[in-house]
């Protein structure tokens, strides 16, 4: 670490880059200056500030180049698998089979960001009939029609029961389009009766027994499909190695978290973190690689932490942020205010809680997916998020809405009466498009005022 950490912009990162080089930076295959995929599409880039470390450079890379991962793992003859709405639990099947890559094809909503609109997956959804009104994770149905992005998956799973109505509409169009969906259902989670056997999830939650078991039902469903599909057994011995790998993933992503979002300065931009964060759904189409890449990260992060240097002035006012953006240049926007992330909760949490490794693997893969907080009501998405709050010290709240997201209508002011109730900090609410140019104006004033009734 012989430069301070800085956020830097991508003409900074040029010479960045070239002095790297010089020093004798040890790149993987996709490797090489960020420029390029700015130059290739990737225009957004053009917009956000990025960490100056080497270790970031890695993660950029490594997420930047996933499609071409996947084009390359089509050439050598890999079986690809599209994980639609499973935010980090049929992917842990799958990457314990030999040649097999799975993806998250809902990933693509932030096409339209970081292309800033040029790929028109939005407008070819439009001419699909899927149009605003639906969130922007209609983007994955124009990536599947204009073909432009990643390769078509030979096999799709998609989980049913308690799916947003988003999903559950652009599935449904999908397979109308001729791309079959093996379903798998998830109930939506419900309080055990009293006296009703209740089953501990992790994350915090409980759920009856009898819907443990229907997940566990249908995950065993999943398994005899995949073995079939690959023609490779997927017993419990194969799944407890896919789990400790998993688990690999959620450990480092764990020790980042805590590293990132509590020590002080902060040690690592919001931005980063988001995208560490994200490799915990999919292990962004290589998992082994997702473990170098987050190892890289944690380890410029303990040098951070223990020379005492950050990327943020000191005592930033701590926020914690809900939900996604779909605009990353977001994430740059509340540091640029005085504000640093200190907490988080993108929809995803069940994807860092580690899976119990002492249990029957089926049963414990069922367990992380009734943890989800989007199958369950909002009250306990609330706790949780009240609870992680307190544990990371965060000050304020903010809750980015995602446009025309059927999941959260109401479910914002329930998540701000909670806590403005349970923690008296103050909490506001913004929503966030693809590309928030045209309002940043209006965003910074919001969020500068949030960080400045907290500073006061
Ligand atoms: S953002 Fe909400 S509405 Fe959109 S796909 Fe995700 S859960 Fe569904």
């Amino acid at each position: 670490m012989n430069h301070p950490p800085r956020r830097i912009s991508l003409e900074d990162w040029d010479q960045r880059y070239a002095e790297l080089v010089d020093a004798g930076l040890h790149e993987p295959a996709y490797g090489g200056p960020l420029r390029r995929h700015a130059e290739s599409g990737d225009r957004r880039l053009t917009r956000l500030q990025l960490d100056n470390s080497a270790a970031a450079l890695q993660l950029w890379n490594f997420l930047l180049t996933e499609e071409q991962r996947l084009r390359q793992a089509r050439e050598v003859g890999w079986q690809i698998l599209g994980t639609v709405k499973d935010l980090g639990t049929i992917p842990v099947m799958a990457y314990a089979l030999r040649r097999v890559v799975a993806f998250y094809p809902d990933g693509a909503w932030w096409l339209p960001c970081l292309m800033e609109d040029q790929t028109r997956v939005l407008q070819t959804a439009d001419s699909l009939g899927i149009d605003d009104s639906f969130c922007p994770v209609r983007a994955m149905l124009g990536a599947f029609a204009n073909q432009a992005h990643f390769p078509l998956p030979d096999l799709l799973t998609c989980s049913v029961g308690a799916t947003c109505d988003d999903v559950s509409a652009l599935a449904q169009r999908l397979e109308r389009m001729g791309h079959p969906i093996l379903w798998w259902e998830v109930p939506h989670r419900r309080q055990p009766e009293p006296g009703e056997p209740a089953i501990p999830l992790p994350g915090g939650f409980h759920a009856p027994a009898c819907q443990v078991a229907l997940v566990q039902a249908e995950l065993t469903r999943v398994r005899d499909a995949l073995q079939a599909w690959s023609g490779q057994p997927l017993g419990d011995r194969q799944l407890r190695a896919g789990i400790g790998a998993a688990n690999r993933v959620r450990k480092l992503l764990g020790e980042l978290r805590w590293l990132g979002y509590t020590s002080e300065p902060c040690p690592l931009p919001a931005l980063e973190m988001l995208v560490a964060e994200m490799l915990a759904i999919h292990f962004c189409s290589d998992q082994p690689e997702s473990i170098h890449v987050l190892e890289q990260l944690l380890a410029e992060v303990r040098a951070r932490v223990t020379a005492g240097l950050g990327v943020l002035p000191k005592h930033a006012v701590r926020v914690f942020w809900v939900n996604p953006v779909a605009d990353l240049r977001v994430m740059n926007l509340l540091e640029d205010v005085g504000g640093r992330i200190c907490g988080t909760e993108y929809l995803f949490c069940h994807a860092l809680d580690l899976i119990p490794e002492d249990l029957p693997p089926l049963e414990a893969l069922a367990r992380c997916a009734l943890a989800d907080p989007m199958v369950g009501p909002p009250q306990d998405r609330s706790q949780r998020i009240c609870r992680e709050i307190r544990r990371f010290g965060a000050q304020a709240v903010v809750i980015s809405r995602i446009p025309g997201a059927s999941h959260c209508g109401l479910e914002g002011l329930v998540i701000a009466d909670m806590v403005r109730d349970r923690l008296g900090i103050p909490v506001i609410e913004i929503e966030v498009p693809p590309i928030t140019d045209a309002l940043e104006p209006s965003l910074r004033t919001r969020l500068e005022a949030l960080i400045e009734l907290q500073k006061r």
